[in-house]
Protein backbone atom coordinates (compact mmCIF):
# COMPACT_ATOMS: atom_id res chain seq x y z
CA UNK A 1 0.00 0.00 0.00
CA UNK A 2 1.56 3.13 -0.92
CA UNK A 3 2.16 5.61 1.89
CA UNK A 4 0.48 8.92 2.12
CA UNK A 5 2.07 12.45 3.24
CA UNK A 6 2.10 12.89 6.81
CA UNK A 7 -0.43 14.50 8.68
CA UNK A 8 -0.76 18.39 8.79
CA UNK A 9 -1.87 19.51 12.07
CA UNK A 10 -3.09 23.37 12.30
CA UNK A 11 -0.86 25.72 14.60
CA UNK A 12 -2.99 26.55 17.69
CA UNK A 13 -4.87 30.20 17.89
CA UNK A 14 -4.00 30.88 14.59
CA UNK A 15 -7.24 30.97 11.64
CA UNK A 16 -5.16 31.22 8.75
CA UNK A 17 -1.49 30.88 7.41
CA UNK A 18 -0.27 32.52 4.31
CA UNK A 19 3.33 31.18 3.36
CA UNK A 20 5.44 33.86 1.09
CA UNK A 21 8.14 32.62 -0.15
CA UNK A 22 10.89 33.17 -3.09
CA UNK A 23 13.07 30.63 -4.66
CA UNK A 24 15.94 32.91 -4.78
CA UNK A 25 17.61 35.39 -2.11
CA UNK A 26 17.43 38.57 -2.18
CA UNK A 27 14.57 39.37 -4.13
CA UNK A 28 12.17 41.40 -1.90
CA UNK A 29 10.19 38.05 -0.23
CA UNK A 30 10.76 39.55 3.45
CA UNK A 31 9.88 43.27 2.17
CA UNK A 32 7.13 41.49 0.81
CA UNK A 33 5.91 39.46 3.65
CA UNK A 34 6.28 42.37 6.34
CA UNK A 35 4.63 45.25 3.99
CA UNK A 36 1.39 42.66 3.56
CA UNK A 37 1.65 41.58 6.92
CA UNK A 38 1.44 45.09 8.32
CA UNK A 39 -1.05 46.07 5.47
CA UNK A 40 -3.42 43.37 7.23
CA UNK A 41 -2.98 44.69 10.51
CA UNK A 42 -3.82 48.08 9.34
CA UNK A 43 -7.16 46.36 8.52
CA UNK A 44 -8.06 45.94 11.59
CA UNK A 45 -7.34 42.09 11.43
CA UNK A 46 -4.77 39.81 13.90
CA UNK A 47 -1.37 39.34 12.67
CA UNK A 48 1.67 37.26 13.42
CA UNK A 49 4.89 36.72 10.91
CA UNK A 50 7.15 33.70 11.68
CA UNK A 51 10.13 34.26 10.14
CA UNK A 52 11.24 30.76 9.24
CA UNK A 53 14.74 32.28 7.94
CA UNK A 54 16.99 30.26 9.78
CA UNK A 55 20.49 31.19 8.37
CA UNK A 56 19.07 34.99 7.64
CA UNK A 57 16.28 36.03 9.53
CA UNK A 58 15.61 40.28 8.84
CA UNK A 59 12.04 40.39 10.01
CA UNK A 60 13.71 41.61 13.72
CA UNK A 61 15.12 44.72 11.37
CA UNK A 62 12.03 45.00 9.37
CA UNK A 63 10.09 45.41 12.66
CA UNK A 64 12.60 47.19 14.74
CA UNK A 65 12.31 44.36 16.77
CA UNK A 66 16.22 43.72 16.53
CA UNK A 67 17.78 43.04 20.24
CA UNK A 68 14.47 42.18 21.54
CA UNK A 69 13.96 38.88 23.90
CA UNK A 70 10.66 36.80 23.64
CA UNK A 71 9.59 35.93 27.36
CA UNK A 72 8.98 32.58 28.15
CA UNK A 73 5.52 31.28 29.38
CA UNK A 74 4.91 28.96 32.68
CA UNK A 75 4.50 26.26 29.86
CA UNK A 76 7.79 26.82 28.33
CA UNK A 77 6.20 28.59 25.14
CA UNK A 78 8.31 31.69 23.63
CA UNK A 79 5.80 35.25 23.80
CA UNK A 80 6.20 36.76 20.16
CA UNK A 81 7.19 40.25 20.33
CA UNK A 82 4.89 42.97 18.83
CA UNK A 83 5.31 46.50 16.62
CA UNK A 84 3.16 48.60 14.67
CA UNK A 85 0.06 46.12 15.23
CA UNK A 86 1.54 42.85 14.63
CA UNK A 87 3.65 39.65 16.92
CA UNK A 88 6.68 38.37 15.23
CA UNK A 89 9.01 35.80 16.32
CA UNK A 90 11.88 34.98 14.75
CA UNK A 91 15.27 32.94 15.41
CA UNK A 92 17.02 36.34 15.14
CA UNK A 93 15.39 37.16 18.58
CA UNK A 94 17.19 33.36 19.98
CA UNK A 95 20.66 34.66 18.65
CA UNK A 96 23.47 36.84 20.91
CA UNK A 97 22.83 39.61 18.22
CA UNK A 98 22.58 41.10 14.90
CA UNK A 99 25.70 39.76 13.77
CA UNK A 100 25.68 36.22 15.50
CA UNK A 101 25.91 33.58 12.47
CA UNK A 102 24.14 30.54 12.88
CA UNK A 103 26.56 27.90 12.09
CA UNK A 104 24.44 25.03 12.29
CA UNK A 105 24.06 21.25 10.82
CA UNK A 106 20.68 20.40 9.15
CA UNK A 107 19.83 18.39 12.91
CA UNK A 108 19.76 21.73 15.03
CA UNK A 109 18.49 23.47 12.25
CA UNK A 110 15.76 21.19 12.40
CA UNK A 111 15.22 21.29 15.71
CA UNK A 112 14.78 25.56 15.91
CA UNK A 113 12.50 25.02 13.64
CA UNK A 114 10.19 22.81 15.59
CA UNK A 115 10.84 25.40 18.59
CA UNK A 116 9.50 28.15 16.23
CA UNK A 117 6.63 26.20 14.79
CA UNK A 118 5.14 24.76 17.90
CA UNK A 119 6.36 26.35 20.98
CA UNK A 120 5.36 29.83 20.14
CA UNK A 121 1.96 30.98 22.11
CA UNK A 122 0.03 33.39 19.31
CA UNK A 123 -3.06 34.10 21.71
CA UNK A 124 -5.27 34.14 18.90
CA UNK A 125 -4.65 35.18 15.27
CA UNK A 126 -6.77 35.73 11.82
CA UNK A 127 -3.76 35.29 10.03
CA UNK A 128 0.12 33.91 10.26
CA UNK A 129 2.21 35.02 7.41
CA UNK A 130 5.30 32.81 6.86
CA UNK A 131 8.69 34.00 5.58
CA UNK A 132 9.93 31.33 4.54
CA UNK A 133 13.50 30.93 3.71
CA UNK A 134 14.66 31.13 -0.05
CA UNK A 135 14.63 27.76 -1.65
CA UNK A 136 12.74 24.61 -1.90
CA UNK A 137 14.57 22.48 0.42
CA UNK A 138 14.46 20.63 4.06
CA UNK A 139 12.64 23.84 5.64
CA UNK A 140 10.32 24.68 3.25
CA UNK A 141 9.66 20.90 2.68
CA UNK A 142 9.14 20.06 6.50
CA UNK A 143 6.95 23.35 7.37
CA UNK A 144 4.79 22.09 4.40
CA UNK A 145 4.07 18.71 5.22
CA UNK A 146 3.85 19.65 9.34
CA UNK A 147 1.45 22.19 9.63
CA UNK A 148 -1.76 23.43 7.28
CA UNK A 149 -0.69 26.20 5.38
CA UNK A 150 -3.72 27.65 3.30
CA UNK A 151 -1.71 29.30 0.44
CA UNK A 152 1.45 30.43 -0.78
CA UNK A 153 2.93 33.55 -2.38
CA UNK A 154 5.36 33.68 -4.73
CA UNK A 155 7.80 36.41 -4.91
CA UNK A 156 10.00 36.94 -7.62
CA UNK A 157 11.86 39.79 -10.05
CA UNK A 158 10.83 39.43 -14.07
CA UNK A 159 14.43 38.22 -14.36
CA UNK A 160 14.88 34.98 -16.15
CA UNK A 161 17.38 33.59 -13.77
CA UNK A 162 14.86 34.26 -10.68
CA UNK A 163 11.85 32.75 -12.42
CA UNK A 164 13.37 29.22 -13.36
CA UNK A 165 13.64 29.11 -9.68
CA UNK A 166 9.98 30.38 -8.82
CA UNK A 167 8.77 28.22 -11.27
CA UNK A 168 10.24 24.98 -9.03
CA UNK A 169 8.68 26.86 -5.92
CA UNK A 170 5.36 26.44 -7.18
CA UNK A 171 5.84 22.86 -8.17
CA UNK A 172 6.68 22.43 -4.65
CA UNK A 173 3.90 24.10 -3.28
CA UNK A 174 2.10 21.69 -5.37
CA UNK A 175 3.53 18.24 -5.13
CA UNK A 176 2.64 19.56 -1.00
CA UNK A 177 -0.71 20.15 -1.46
CA UNK A 178 -0.67 24.00 -1.09
CA UNK A 179 -2.64 26.59 -2.87
CA UNK A 180 -0.36 29.20 -4.39
CA UNK A 181 -2.33 32.20 -4.12
CA UNK A 182 0.22 33.89 -7.11
CA UNK A 183 3.15 35.87 -7.88
CA UNK A 184 4.18 38.89 -6.69
CA UNK A 185 6.51 40.77 -9.20
CA UNK A 186 8.74 42.49 -7.53
CA UNK A 187 11.26 45.52 -8.44
CA UNK A 188 9.14 45.37 -11.71
CA UNK A 189 10.31 48.98 -12.98
CA UNK A 190 12.41 52.13 -11.89
CA UNK A 191 10.76 55.41 -11.90
CA UNK A 192 13.47 57.86 -12.51
CA UNK A 193 12.79 60.77 -9.68
CA UNK A 194 14.27 63.17 -12.20
CA UNK A 195 12.60 62.86 -15.26
CA UNK A 196 10.23 60.02 -14.66
CA UNK A 197 11.20 57.73 -16.98
CA UNK A 198 10.39 54.06 -16.42
CA UNK A 199 13.20 51.68 -16.56
CA UNK A 200 12.28 47.87 -16.71
CA UNK A 201 15.68 46.83 -15.12
CA UNK A 202 15.18 42.83 -14.58
CA UNK A 203 13.02 42.64 -17.86
CA UNK A 204 9.40 43.44 -18.02
CA UNK A 205 6.65 40.93 -18.43
CA UNK A 206 8.74 37.65 -17.06
CA UNK A 207 6.08 36.84 -14.02
CA UNK A 208 3.17 37.68 -15.65
CA UNK A 209 4.29 35.35 -18.71
CA UNK A 210 5.04 32.22 -16.36
CA UNK A 211 1.82 32.88 -14.18
CA UNK A 212 -0.13 32.65 -17.25
CA UNK A 213 2.05 29.32 -17.87
CA UNK A 214 1.41 27.80 -14.58
CA UNK A 215 -2.21 28.44 -14.25
CA UNK A 216 -1.82 31.09 -11.23
CA UNK A 217 -2.28 35.05 -10.83
CA UNK A 218 0.29 37.91 -10.57
CA UNK A 219 -1.30 39.33 -7.25
CA UNK A 220 0.89 42.47 -8.04
CA UNK A 221 3.69 44.58 -9.27
CA UNK A 222 6.45 46.16 -6.68
CA UNK A 223 8.32 48.91 -8.20
CA UNK A 224 12.21 49.01 -7.27
CA UNK A 225 12.07 52.65 -5.17
CA UNK A 226 14.78 53.75 -3.35
CA UNK A 227 12.30 54.81 -0.39
CA UNK A 228 11.36 51.07 0.19
CA UNK A 229 15.01 50.20 1.02
CA UNK A 230 15.67 52.92 3.16
CA UNK A 231 12.62 52.56 5.44
CA UNK A 232 13.07 48.89 5.26
CA UNK A 233 16.66 49.62 6.49
CA UNK A 234 15.19 52.18 9.15
CA UNK A 235 13.14 49.37 10.65
CA UNK A 236 10.02 51.26 9.32
CA UNK A 237 8.77 49.44 5.89
CA UNK A 238 6.55 51.96 3.38
CA UNK A 239 3.41 50.71 4.41
CA UNK A 240 3.65 52.37 8.37
CA UNK A 241 6.07 54.99 7.17
CA UNK A 242 4.30 56.22 4.13
CA UNK A 243 1.41 54.63 3.93
CA UNK A 244 -0.43 56.97 1.11
CA UNK A 245 2.12 56.66 -1.53
CA UNK A 246 1.86 54.79 -4.41
CA UNK A 247 4.66 52.27 -3.89
CA UNK A 248 2.55 51.13 -0.23
CA UNK A 249 -0.97 51.18 -1.92
CA UNK A 250 0.70 48.43 -4.24
CA UNK A 251 1.53 45.93 -1.07
CA UNK A 252 -2.04 46.67 0.28
CA UNK A 253 -3.60 45.53 -3.15
CA UNK A 254 -1.81 42.55 -2.87
CA UNK A 255 -2.66 42.13 0.59
CA UNK A 256 -6.59 42.50 -0.22
CA UNK A 257 -6.26 38.87 -2.09
CA UNK A 258 -4.90 36.99 0.33
CA UNK A 259 -6.94 36.91 2.64
P1 LIG B 1 14.76 38.41 0.34
O1 LIG B 1 13.86 38.22 1.52
O2 LIG B 1 14.16 37.86 -0.94
O3 LIG B 1 16.16 37.95 0.56
P2 LIG B 1 14.66 41.23 0.99
O4 LIG B 1 13.22 41.48 1.22
O5 LIG B 1 15.57 41.08 2.18
O6 LIG B 1 14.85 39.97 0.04
O7 LIG B 1 15.18 42.38 0.04
C1 LIG B 1 16.52 42.44 -0.41
C2 LIG B 1 16.94 43.90 -0.50
O8 LIG B 1 16.20 44.55 -1.52
C3 LIG B 1 16.68 44.69 0.78
O9 LIG B 1 17.70 45.63 0.92
C4 LIG B 1 15.35 45.40 0.50
O10 LIG B 1 15.20 46.60 1.24
C5 LIG B 1 15.47 45.66 -0.98
N1 LIG B 1 14.18 45.70 -1.69
C6 LIG B 1 13.22 44.76 -1.70
N2 LIG B 1 12.21 45.12 -2.51
C7 LIG B 1 12.53 46.35 -3.00
C8 LIG B 1 11.89 47.26 -3.89
N3 LIG B 1 10.73 46.98 -4.46
N4 LIG B 1 12.54 48.44 -4.16
C9 LIG B 1 13.73 48.71 -3.60
N5 LIG B 1 14.40 47.89 -2.78
C10 LIG B 1 13.80 46.72 -2.48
Amino acid sequence: MARGLPKKSKLRGVDKVVAVSSAKGGVGKSTVAVNLALSLAMQQKRVGILDTDIFGPSIPKLLNLSGGEPNVTESNKLLPLSNYGVKAMSIGFLLPNEESPVVWRGLMVMKALQQLLHDVEWDGLDVLVLDLPPGTGDVQLTITQQIVVDGAVIVSTPQDIALIDAIKGINMFKKVDVPVLGMVQNMSVFVCPNCNHETHIFGSDGVQREAERLGTEVLGSIPLHPRICTLSDAGMPIVVAEPDTANAMAYKTIADKVL
